[in-house]
């Protein structure tokens, strides 16, 4: 008797896309000044597209000098009364802010999606949880800022203006918010011109909170905008999150100024897997360090440092399950990879992988259906990857992950300090001696063990080198943002 083997069953997901019919949006929203969102002063407005359908969501101000003039007039006469509330007040304020965004963390979800072409899991379940965190976080430490500067006398800085980043626009927001304001400073942000939405949004929870007038303004823009705030008169400090270049132009620009900056800036970030690691665990971490949020991430893990004796075997589990990752709608809750969240995003990407090939690194992307309108980039590894190739030498900051080896630890940490950038680093090893001995070598602001892109509103995050310096995040975040007496 012969059997007939029994037909495969594909099991596949049903699309599961997020509704979008709870949001308020408006068609147009102003810029927040004054505890208002008013005209801009020009007329300015532009348009806000979901990278993923091409489809303008809505019109948002840019701003222009008369309007920075009147935000900063505004924060300046609200900043001694904002310092001066007993401390307790002001961090009962951002603990109401804290609770707006839980309460609405659903709709503020689907907006970041929407504007930024990131999963829907991730805006869910790490975006809007973790800003939501951040302003808790600070919230606590608004009556206890000398502890978190060994019991020293403070003051605040007074106006500070903050420029964000489109990869986490209101992670980015709350980041510096949360503790310019624990500290009673007033503060001017400048969300990044693809992604406004979730800080205007934002603007209206700081309505929803009472909070005082000129205490947040949020004026959207472009670079030039950016730059226009760095060199407004009348600000103590500048805040940036962006890429080391633009940080550079912002630091020559303040010289000589006395407005305190601090900088977050780009990374190149190593993530370093010894043969003795739990190799399947490795490669989950190794598709979260380069493949959460499309790679649009500061600190990816974009230099993946393999030891030489598991590399076979940490590639192809990893291709395997690079072929396994969902890429295509934001909106479905089951997509692992979302949009590129620019045409110019997607062509510096392009650029960049298109040198990899020519400088002679082997490309593989996963083959994989992506949507005809919007802007797709197919997750890709780069092996046989030399040091000096530009794909192991740039910031990416996409899907892009480049393959290097290593024979002994010392080599791991010579390759892995060998960059300009000094943000990150992962280190997957059974031997936590060894873990500890790698990361006290490595020039990296946070080095994670036997994980990778885990954030937390308790500790600081920051680099060295062309990463940028200052703190975010736990006591170290509060110093950026006091007057510390000697
Ligand atoms: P970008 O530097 O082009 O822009 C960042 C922000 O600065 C935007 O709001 C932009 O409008 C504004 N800007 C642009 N030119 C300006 C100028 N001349 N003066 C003042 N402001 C200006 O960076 P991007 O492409 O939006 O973001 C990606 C970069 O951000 C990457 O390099 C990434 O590594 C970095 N980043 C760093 C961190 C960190 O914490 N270190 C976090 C997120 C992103």
């Amino acid at each position: 008797m012969t059997v007939e083997p029994r037909a495969s069953i594909v099991w596949d997901y049903a699309p599961a896309p997020e509704a979008t019919d709870h949001l308020r949006l408006r068609d147009r929203y102003g810029l927040f000044i004054g505890g208002d969102f008013v005209e801009p002063a020009d007329g300015r407005y532009a348009p806000t597209v979901n990278p993923a359908t091409e489809e303008v969501i809505a019109e948002v101000a840019w701003a222009g000098p008369a309007d920075m003039g009147r935000a900063i007039e505004v924060s300046r006469a609200a900043q001694p009364r904002w310092a001066a509330l007993p401390d307790r007040e002001r961090g009962k304020f951002l603990f109401r802010i804290a609770r707006l965004i839980q309460e609405r963390a659903r709709e503020l979800a689907v907006v970041e999606t929407l504007d930024g072409g990131k999963p829907l899991r991730e805006s869910r379940d790490v975006d809007i949880p973790l800003a939501a965190a951040h302003f808790f976080h600070y919230a606590g430490w608004a009556d206890k800022l000398r502890f978190g500067v060994n019991a020293r006398e403070v003051a605040p800085l007074g106006v500070v203006g903050q420029i964000v980043p489109w990869n986490f626009p209101l992670l980015m927001a709350a980041w510096k918010l949360a503790p310019a304001l624990a500290c009673g400073n007033t503060a001017i942000l400048k969300p990044a011109e693809t992604t406004p939405l979730t800080a205007l949004l934002l603007a209206e929870i700081c309505q929803e909170a009472e909070l005082p007038e000129g205490v947040v303004s949020i004026l959207p823009g472009d670079g030039a905008v950016g730059a226009a705030l760095v060199r407004a008169p009348g600000l103590d400090k500048i805040a940036f999150t962006g890429s080391t270049a633009v940080g550079r132009d912002i630091q020559t620009a303040l010289a000589g100024r006395g407005v305190e900056l601090t900088l977050e800036l780009g990374g190149k970030s190593a993530n370093i897997v010894f043969e003795d690691a739990a190799i399947d665990q490795a490669v989950e971490g190794i598709v979260n360090g380069i493949f959460f949020n499309q790679g649009h991430v500061c600190c990816a893990g974009s230099r993946l440092l393999i030891q030489e004796s598991v590399v076979d075997e940490v590639v192809a589990k990893l291709w395997a399950r690079m072929g396994r990752l969902r890429v295509g709608d934001p909106l479905d809750k089951n997509t692992d990879v979302g949009a590129i969240n620019s045409a110019e995003q997607l062509e510096r990407i392009s650029e960049l992988v298109a040198a990899g090939e020519a400088e002679g690194a082997v490309r593989r992307s996963v083959q994989c259906e992506l949507p005809e309108r919007g802007y797709w980039f197919a997750p890709t590894m780069f092996t046989e990857v030399a040091p000096a190739h530009r794909v192991a030498v740039e910031e990416i900051f996409g899907p892009v992950v480049s393959v290097l080896t290593f024979r002994t630890q010392a080599e791991a940490i010579e390759k892995a300090n060998n960059s300009k950038y000094g943000l990150a680093a992962g280190i997957w090893t059974d031997k936590g001696a060894k873990a500890f001995e790698v990361a006290s070598a490595l020039r990296a602001g946070v080095v994670w063990q036997n994980t990778y892109n885990h954030f937390d509103p308790t500790a600081a995050f920051g680099g060295y080198k062309e990463s940028g310096f200052g703190r975010e995040g736990g006591p170290a975040g509060l110093r950026p943002y006091l007057r510390v007496a000697r």
